[in-house]
């Protein structure tokens, strides 16, 4: 990614939005890793829109002491070669191993993982657009001024089309 150039990003959840989320269980291994139908072509389309690909998400299995960041780095590094071999790249992920109870700022519906993304990647949040199946992404979108599209869980980024990417900055009320 050309760091002095690009300011837009489409931001993604991860879980719900780009693999299955299973309710009361956490994605700590490659072979747990389910890709939503879909997903690789809607990235494929921004890739070739020109907007980076980056992905935050919420991984409280690590402050539990389920698994390590280590751990979360090897799911998401198999993530990003499955997508690849579909010809959809994805360019990083940031995540948050807190606790909800650590009030840390990073965990979502905070923005610090938007932040820690703008800064890295010379983002405008404003100029960007974060999707994500939850009400905390939502909240996480609206505190760092970021426009959000909702999507169901599960079903995710195959529910989303790109064309309206052209379109984002004309999108007063974005809607899932
Ligand atoms: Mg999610
Ligand atoms: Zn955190």
């Amino acid at each position: 990614m050309n760091k002095a150039t690009r300011n837009r990003a489409v931001i993604l959840d991860r879980d719900g939005t780009i693999n299955v989320q299973v309710d009361g269980s956490y994605v700590m291994h490659p072979d747990q890793l389910e890709i939503l139908p879909g997903v690789a072509e809607v990235i494929r389309e921004i890739n070739l829109a020109g907007w980076a690909v980056l992905v935050v998400t919420n991984q409280q299995c690590v402050g539990k002491g389920l698994c390590t960041n280590d751990d979360v780095k090897c799911v998401n590094d198999a993530l990003i070669a499955r997508l690849l071999k579909q010809g959809a790249k994805v360019d990083a992920f940031v995540w948050c191993p807190h606790l909800k109870s650590d009030d840390c700022w990073c965990r979502k519906p905070r923005p610090g993982l938007l932040y820690r993304l703008a800064a890295a990647y010379h983002l405008d949040l404003r100029e960007c657009l974060f999707i994500g199946d939850s009400e905390t992404d939502m909240l996480a979108a609206r505190a760092a001024n970021c426009q959000f599209y909702s999507v169901k869980k599960n079903i995710g980024l195959a529910q989303w089309d790109p064309v309206k990417l052209a379109k984002v900055r004309e999108i007063k009320i974005l809607g899932g």
